[in-house]
């Protein structure tokens, strides 16, 4: 199938238009149309080949709404029409631990990635949603609840999940006390969903003025951690700190806020950190951990969760020809609190 989009040709050009072909369909594969597309950071990251194992010419994308246009003689969970989305994989081994748990994202074999990844029978490059059209096995599309504003919904198959995941894992509910560092794509859903999971929920900046951002998102207090007394008085007092931030940072500040047994889970930096010392860990048996997007399941039972609680990220939409200028923006953190291209303004390459 000919399709079009924008790629990065080498990790010093902008992205521009692009055609390129998507696979013909295999008996378990659905086709769709692209309708939105997130920006998420590490389309910008892949695009330039700030982690190294980048392949040109690259479409990122993969925070994906489509609609599906056609499906191989083998599907049976979707039809032509229905409203889908795509996340950050393709494929996986289907028939490992992980997989058989439903946790693809940890699959032994390594799963597929939206792109900048290789399939699995082809061995071509996976090729993102910044395009017309997307070709996936059934398995790895998700259902988009009919009461989901799909021009909204994109950022949940990354940034959602990313949040909702380590939420789940650690079982936030009710009762919870739980705290969000960093206000970005990630934290600000990490703040909605933590909300929506009915949990007492404080944002930690290093300036007050965030506050009005953060009580507006939903969370009950900004803690300013540039204030040494006030960080003194949290001693304690958290059972979840979800740390967004993604660059290299401290978290010594941020450990003794952490109660007995809780733990500060990284979601956002993907590379090393400021030393760390044991002591807090050790006397109050705390707790730093990683957590990647969470498996398929767990991603639709975040877009049901969304779509009954009615939870949208904060979105600003943009055109395709705007992306360049759209990662400029997310590298100043110039946006609240991710972009979102509508594809309909994607023109043929
Ligand atoms: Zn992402
Ligand atoms: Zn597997």
């Amino acid at each position: 199938m000919k399709t079009y989009g924008y790629a990065a040709q080498s990790a010093q050009t902008p992205l521009a238009p692009f055609a390129f072909e998507r696979r013909a369909l295999r008996d378990n594969d659905v086709a769709m149309e692209v309708l939105y597309c997130g920006v998420c950071h590490s389309d910008l990251h892949q695009a330039r080949n700030d982690w190294g194992f980048s392949r040109y010419p690259m479409v990122p994308g993969h925070e994906i709404i489509g609609r599906v246009t056609a499906i191989g003689s083998k599907v049976s969970r979707y039809k032509v029409g229905d409203a889908v989305a795509v996340g950050c994989m393709v494929d996986s081994c289907q028939h490992c631990d992980q997989c058989r748990k439903g946790e693809e994202q940890l699959c032994r074999e390594g799963n597929t990635q939206t792109y900048n990844g290789v399939d699995r029978i082809t061995r071509e490059a996976t090729q993102g949603g910044y395009s017309k059209h997307l070709v996936v096995r059934e398995e790895f599309v998700l259902r988009v609840p009919d009461n989901l504003d799909p021009s909204r919904a994109a950022p949940l198959l990354c940034a959602g999940i990313t949040t909702y995941s380590p939420l789940r894992t650690w079982n936030v509910g009710p009762g919870s006390r739980v705290g969000v560092i960093g206000l970005g794509g990630l934290g600000h859903m990490a703040v909605k969903l933590a909300v929506g999971l009915g949990a007492t929920v404080t944002v930690l900046s290093r300036s007050p003025d965030k506050r009005a951002d953060a009580l507006a998102l939903g969370a009950d207090a900004l803690l300013v951690s540039s204030d040494a007394q006030a960080m003194k008085a949290a001693a304690s007092s958290f059972d979840l700190i979800v740390d967004t931030v993604p660059v290299k940072h401290d978290l010594k500040p941020y450990l003794p806020l952490l109660d007995i047994d809780g733990t500060l889970v990284i979601v956002g930096q993907v590379g090393p950190l400021e030393d760390i010392t044991s002591v807090p860990l050790l006397l109050g048996r705390r707790r730093v951990a990683g957590s990647p997007i969470g498996g398929i399941a767990e991603t639709q039972e975040l877009l049901d969760f969304c779509g009954k609680k009615n939870i949208l990220p904060e979105c600003e939409t943009i055109r395709m020809d705007e992306i360049n200028h759209a990662f400029e923006r997310m590298e100043r953190s110039d946006v609240r609190y991710r972009f979102v291209i509508d594809m309909a303004t994607l023109q043929p390459a």
